[in-house]
């Protein structure tokens, strides 16, 4: 018997409708929004993120735009997190749609995007914003018809985002944001990668900018009272957190290290392999999920940090 699909699609404009997949977590939220976009009645759709490669979820992608007469005829494609872009390559073969995402990405795609590319298709107008921190080749995607964007997992409809190293990068990250607020102020909406719509954009984005300003002085706090390794900082800044998301905290405040680095506000150590209360913190055992491996920025077996310590007191 075939099993049912567990998720509804939701129409939320004239142009977009999503739907969930079915792979909720503490990381992915309620599920990783996929997004059908096309004028009703029109003949063709644009998927964003299809998501992991679940065939229920990609059959029911398809299902909704054959109902509507539509066929699917491209895919975009965020950011090469293992939550967005799998299913991508399995839609591709079902539907012969093409996969646009940012030029160099680590998966297979056929139209190469830069910042400024736009995705001219008979289903709608995308421009591709090029907007990295989360990853390295992280895109939005601005809907011209509905002043809408989609921000992957730039901005998420609830929470926060997790930037962490390597591949995240937190000047980057706020850089990204700071983009957005200039260049999009005129924004009506920002569907995300996880979580529901946000109808007030510039509010969101400068809410996320605050909190990055917050947690950077939390961090100079820290330092400031003499914390130098990350277990001493994360116990300081996250006394109140359950200790399940220490271990994102971590990358997050190693992201905030590396960018007050730049900055030359630190004096950094030598590289030097972790200590055994580093090694818990950073990488405790059980956590091979490919997601949270890519989400947490992991690097399986044996991590190498640093010491740090504020040259200047600036607070
Ligand atoms: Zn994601």
């Amino acid at each position: 018997m075939k099993e049912a699909y567990p998720n509804q699609s939701e129409r939320l404009s004239p142009l977009v409708q999503r739907l969930r997949a079915p792979n909720p977590s503490p990381l992915t939220l309620t599920g990783t929004n996929s997004y059908l976009v096309g004028v009703e009645g029109g003949r063709e759709r644009v998927v964003i993120d299809p998501g992991p490669s679940l065939p229920l979820h990609l059959e029911a992608l398809v299902g909704i735009a054959e109902k509507a007469q539509a066929k699917i005829s491209l895919i975009a494609v965020t950011h090469d997190h293992p939550d967005h872009y799998p299913g991508a390559v399995r839609l591709r073969e079902m539907t012969g749609a093409r996969i646009a995402a940012y030029q160099g990405t680590t998966f297979p795609y056929d139209l190469p995007l830069e910042d400024g590319s736009y995705l001219q298709t008979a289903a709608a107008t995308l421009l591709a914003i090029f907007t990295p921190g989360h990853s390295p080749d992280h895109l939005c995607f601005y809907l011209e018809e509905e002043k809408a964007l989609f921000t992957g997992d730039l901005i998420l409809g609830s929470g926060t985002v997790v930037v962490a190293p390597p591949k995240g990068d937190m000047a980057d990250y706020l850089r990204s944001l700071h983009k957005l607020e200039e260049g999009w102020g005129e924004a009506q909406v920002i569907y995300g990668g996880h979580g529901p719509e946000i109808t007030n954009p510039s509010a969101k984005i400068r809410e996320y900018l605050n909190h990055r300003k917050a947690r950077e002085k939390q961090l100079l706090a820290a330092l400031q009272a003499g914390a130098t390794t990350l277990p001493e900082i994360v116990a300081q800044i996250y006394q109140e957190v359950d200790k399940r998301i220490w271990p994102a905290a971590a990358r997050q405040v190693m992201a905030y290290l590396i960018m007050l680095e730049e900055q030359g506000l630190l004096d950094v150590g030598e590289e030097r392999p972790a200590t055994l209360a580093e090694e818990a913190l950073l990488n405790p055992q059980g956590i091979f999920d490919p997601l949270v491996l890519a989400e947490l920025g992991l690097e399986p077996g044996g991590e190498k940090v640093r010491s740090y310590r504020l040259k200047e007191i600036r607070i």
